[in-house]
C-alpha cells in the first residue's frame, strides 16, 4: 500500500446502510473512511429503489394519460437525472471534515486493517471499528446466465427502448414492479412464478387486486411455473418451463430474471482474514446491535438476515452507530414496513391475522374499503382496503395490511402506531383531514372498535 491512514470507523459500501452509518458516525465526531467500488449511493440509489420508482410513476402517468406518444428516451433521461441528483445528494452528505471517501474496493487484511485498491494506488486503513455494508447483487440462475437478452433488474432498468415482449422469471416484488411497468409502457409481459401466487409472503387477499390489475395490463401470469432452460436467437429468447409439471414455453424479446439477491460477502472482501464468520446463503450472523462475532466489526443491510430493503439498512445503520458510540440500542423489527410499489400498492407492517392466530394471540381486526372514500374516488383509485390487527385484550395495534393507492405512504401511520404502542382508539380518535386516504385507516380502527360493542 502506498499510504497508511487511521480512522475510528471504516464503512465498506456507500448504499443506504453505509452512507447512513457514515453520516451518523461523523455527526458523533468520529473520523470515518467510506469505501465504494462502484457508484455512490449503492444499489438503492443507482439501480434499485429510485430508478424503479421513477419508471413506475412515469408508466402510471403514461397509462392514465391515454397511451399515446410515449417518448421513452425522455423517460430514461428523466430517470437518469433523478438518480444523478440522489447520488449527488449522498456524495454531499459524505463531504464533511470527519469523512473521507475512497473510490475503490476494500479488502480486510486483519481485524483492524483493510486495503482499498483505487486503480493503481492503494491505501492501507487502520480502523477501530468497521461497519460492513456491502449489499447484494442479483442471483444468477445457472441455466439463465446474464448477458445478451437475459437481463437482471439492472439491465432492465437501463433498456433504451420499450421491449415488444418480456418474460419475467420470479413474481416477487421486483419482478412484479418491473413487469407491470413495462406492460404499462406497452410490452407484452409474461410472468413465471414458482409458488402458488404472485408476491409470495403476502396474504392472498392483498395480492388479488394486483393480479386483477395485471390482467388488465394484459400480463400473462403462470404460477407453479419453474423455468428450466432458454434458447437464444438473435432477436428473441424462448424460455422452456414446467407449469405444475407440464412442459410449456414462452418466447419474447428479453427475459428478466428476478429470483432474489445474493449478499456481497464473498470475493476479495477478506472476512476470513478479519475472523468474521458467515452463515448460510452468505449472510453474516449478527447480534441485536449488528455486531458480528468480532465485536468491533458490525454488519448491516442486505448482508444480514431479514428482508432486503433500504429502510431496514437505514435502521440497522442507526443502531450500529449508537452501539459503537456506547449507547444502549438494539434492533426491534416489529414496526418494519414491507411495501410493493405495484398497481395497486401493497403494504404491510407487523403481524397479520394469520400470524397472530398461529402464535396463539387473540386479536380483533377492523377493515375499511377504498370504495366509499371520497378522495379515493376522486383519484379514480376506488379499489383496495385497509385492515388493522389489534391485540384483543389491550386493543394495542400489532399489525396492518393495506392494498390500494398510496399504501406505501399510509403504512407509516400504522408503523408509528406499533412503535408507540397505540390502541385502536388512539387512531380512531385522531382527527384525520377530509377528504384523504388517511380516513380509511381511521375507519378501519373504528370498524374494529365497533365489533367490541356487539
Ligand atoms: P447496497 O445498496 O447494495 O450498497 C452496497 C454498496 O457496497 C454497493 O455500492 C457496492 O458497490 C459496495 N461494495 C460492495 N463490496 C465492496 C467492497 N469490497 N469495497 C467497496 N465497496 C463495496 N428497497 C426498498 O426499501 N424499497 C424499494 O422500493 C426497493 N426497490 C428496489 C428495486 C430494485 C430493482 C432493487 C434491485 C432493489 C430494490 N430495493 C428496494 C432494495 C434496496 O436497493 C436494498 O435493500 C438496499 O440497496 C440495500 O442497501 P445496502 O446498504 O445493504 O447495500
Amino acid at each position: 500500500a502506498n499510504e497508511t491512514k487511521e480512522f475510528d470507523v471504516l464503512v465498506i459500501g456507500s448504499g443506504p446502510g453505509g452512507y447512513t452509518a457514515a453520516k451518523r458516525a461523523a455527526e458523533a465526531g468520529l473520523r470515518v473512511a467510506v469505501a465504494e467500488r462502484e457508484r455512490i449511493g449503492g444499489v438503492c440509489t443507482n439501480v434499485g429503489c429510485i430508478p424503479s420508482k421513477v419508471l413506475i410513476s412515469e408508466a402510471h402517468r403514461f397509462e392514465i394519460g391515454g397511451r399515446s406518444n410515449l417518448d421513452f428516451a425522455e423517460v430514461q433521461a428523466f430517470k437518469d437525472a433523478v438518480v444523478q441528483k440522489q447520488s449527488g445528494g449522498v456524495g454531499f452528505l459524505l463531504k464533511n471534515k470527519y469523512t473521507e471517501t475512497f473510490r475503490g474496493e476494500a479488502r480486510l487484511i486483519s481485524d483492524h486493517e483493510a486495503i482499498i485498491d483505487q486503480g493503481g494506488t492503494s491505501t492501507r486503513i487502520r480502523f477501530e471499528h468497521c461497519i460492513l455494508a456491502t449489499g447484494s447483487r442479483p442471483i444468477e440462475l445457472p441455466a439463465f446466465p446474464f448477458g445478451g437478452r437475459i437481463l437482471s433488474s439492472t439491465e432492465a432498468l437501463g433498456l433504451q427502448q420499450v421491449p415488444e415482449s418480456l418474460i419475467v422469471i420470479g413474481g416477487g416484488y421486483i419482478g412484479i414492479e418491473l413487469g407491470q411497468t413495462f406492460a404499462k409502457f406497452g410490452s407484452k409481459v409474461t410472468i413465471l412464478e414458482g409458488g402458488d401466487q404472485i408476491l409470495p409472503g403476502f396474504e392472498a387477499e392483498l395480492t388479488r387486486p394486483v393480479a386483477k390489475k395485471l390482467q388488465e395490463n394484459q400480463v400473462d401470469i403462470f404460477t407453479g411455473a419453474i423455468a428450466e432452460r432458454v434458447e437464444q436467437q438473435p432477436d428473441r429468447v424462448t424460455v422452456h418451463f414446467k407449469e405444475n409439471g407440464n412442459p410449456r414455453q414462452a418466447t419474447a424479446q428479453y427475459v428478466l430474471v428476478t429470483v432474489g439477491r445474493r449478499p456481497n460477502t464473498d470475493g476479495n472482501l477478506g472476512l476470513d482474514r478479519a475472523g468474521v464468520k458467515l452463515a448460510e446463503r452468505g449472510l453474516i450472523p449478527v447480534d441485536e446491535q449488528g455486531r458480528t462475532n468480532v465485536p468491533h466489526i458490525f454488519a448491516i443491510g442486505d448482508i444480514v438476515a431479514g428482508p432486503a430493503l433500504a429502510h431496514k439498512a437505514y435502521y440497522e445503520a442507526k443502531v450500529a452507530v449508537e452501539a459503537l458510540t456506547h449507547h444502549h440500542a438494539k434492533v426491534d423489527y416489529r414496526a418494519l414496513p414491507l411495501v410493493v410499489f405495484s398497481d395497486p400498492e401493497v403494504a404491510s407492517v407487523g403481524w397479520s391475522e394469520t400470524d397472530a392466530r398461529a402464535r396463539g394471540t387473540e386479536v380483533v381486526t377492523g377493515r375499511a374499503s377504498y370504495a366509499i372514500n371520497g378522495r379515493a374516488l376522486a383519484l379514480r383509485a376506488a379499489e383496495g382496503f385497509v385492515k388493522i390487527v389489534a391485540e384483543k385484550e389491550t386493543e394495542r395495534i400489532i399489525g396492518a395490511q393495506i392494498v390500494g393507492a398510496e399504501a406505501s405512504n399510509l403504512i407509516a401511520e400504522l408503523a408509528l402506531a406499533i412503535e408507540m404502542s397505540a390502541t385502536l382508539e388512539d387512531i380512531a380518535l385522531t382527527i384525520h383531514a377530509h377528504p384523504t386516504l388517511g380516513e380509511i385507516v381511521m375507519e378501519a380502527a373504528e370498524a374494529a372498535i365497533a365489533k367490541r360493542r356487539k
